[in-house]
């Protein structure tokens, strides 16, 4: 099957695997939507037709997600990278700080981008070991007086993450969930804001997904440009100005896909029994690989590894790129090896990968 149908074994960090069926549908879809003798790509995005693919992706996401009634869902552009900026804008008014927790290179990222706005700190980091675990909650500190505390669940690149989220109270907690949405369960009350962009869990690229606490949109600031007010967006359904049409469309087939599933439970039982696979083949290697996140703080996302020295890390990819797995280098700014196993990611796929890290090893020990 791989080879008739030009597959790979897909672990991209993101953008990422797609569902198979949701690509098919896509494909069969593509030139005439709906007997409407044209794609969705060439559709006002004020049609009936199109409105209704748009509303039906929120609905799915409300609903696979359970998310309450009191959160808006805003489907924005501009990747997570610009929900680091916006952010702030929004959030941080000139009286208050907001803190952010060091887990990796996005948390870093975001708190670069908010210092260019207000005052920031750090409520905890693990920097000094290179990030290889997450912060436990102790070690967390924030103040009551904090604009947020933000928080990033899933550290793509060093591949940890948090298994339990602080309680901040008043104080609203900001997500960004970019590797790790939907993926499992969440309580979304404790959150006073998600956000993530849709290339690694939910789609293709282009489409930011953020899900907002309606009161927090209230006591927003006021003074910044029309086009990066949250505000903006939910009083205009996200519909303010053309939305990503057909990135939204793959996000409801997506979605739709996960229901099929069996929902949010099982897409994450499924998660565990994928990341098992490759975890066990590290941890059963006597040392021949080696994970780089602490066993408590192990992403079911991205899972990373090395091997004894660059030499036989670049064999190993090599042959992994033979053998037809793609996506398996770390990335560039820590090195070794990375399979991200996101939910479109079959568990056959990661099979065949703890099988091929077996066959190596015993090959080159
Ligand atoms: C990929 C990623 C980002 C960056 O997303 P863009 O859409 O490229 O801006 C931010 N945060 C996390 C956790 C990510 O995994």
């Amino acid at each position: 099957m791989l080879s008739s149908q030009k597959s790979v074994y897909n672990f991209n960090a993101g953008p990422s695997a797609l569902p198979r069926e949701v690509l098919e549908k896509a494909q069969s879809e593509l030139v005439d939507f709906k007997d409407s003798g044209m794609s969705i790509m060439e559709m006002s995005h004020r049609s009936a037709a199109y409105e209704e693919v748009h509303n039906q992706a929120i609905l799915r996401l409300r609903s696979l997600f359970s998310i309450p009634e009191n959160y808006e869902v805003l489907l924005l552009q501009g990747g997570a990278s610009l929900q680091f900026a916006m952010i702030p804008m929004n959030f941080l008014t000139s009286a208050k700080k907001a803190s952010y927790i060091m887990s990796g290179a996005w948390s870093d990222k975001a708190l670069k981008e908010a210092k260019t706005i207000g005052e920031v700190y750090e409520a905890a980091s693990t920097k000094e070991v290179n990030y290889n675990r997450v912060p436990t909650l102790d070690e967390i500190k924030w103040d009551e007086n904090d604009a947020y505390v933000h928080i990033t669940s899933n550290n793509t690149i060093f591949g940890t993450q948090f298994q339990e989220f602080p309680t901040t109270g008043a104080v609203p907690l900001i997500a960004d969930m970019s590797s790790d949405i939907l993926s499992r369960p969440v309580d979304v009350s404790k959150f006073g804001m998600i956000y993530a962009g849709a290339q690694k869990n939910l789609g293709p690229s282009g489409v930011t997904v953020a899900i907002i606490r309606k009161d927090l949109l209230e006591n927003a600031n006021a003074s910044i440009p029309t086009i990066l007010k949250y505000s903006t967006h939910a009083s205009n359904n996200s519909l303010y100005n053309t939305p990503p049409s057909f990135g939204i469309y793959m996000l409801g087939e997506v979605l739709a896909w996960m229901e099929e599933q069996g929902g949010l439970e099982k897409v994450a039982q499924n998660n565990e029994a994928k990341a098992k696979l490759i975890y066990d083949a590290i941890d059963n290697s006597n040392g021949f690989y080696t994970g780089h996140a602490e066993k408590e703080s192990r992403s079911l996302m991205n899972i990373t590894f090395r091997l004894a020295d660059e030499q036989l890390e670049k064999q190993f990819l090599q042959e992994a790129k033979e053998a037809g797995f793609v996506g398996l280098n770390g990335h560039r700014s820590v090195g070794g090896c990375r399979a991200s196993a996101y939910n479109a990611v079959p568990f056959t796929a990661c099979q065949a990968l703890q099988q091929f890290m077996e066959e190596f090893q015993a090959k080159h020990q």
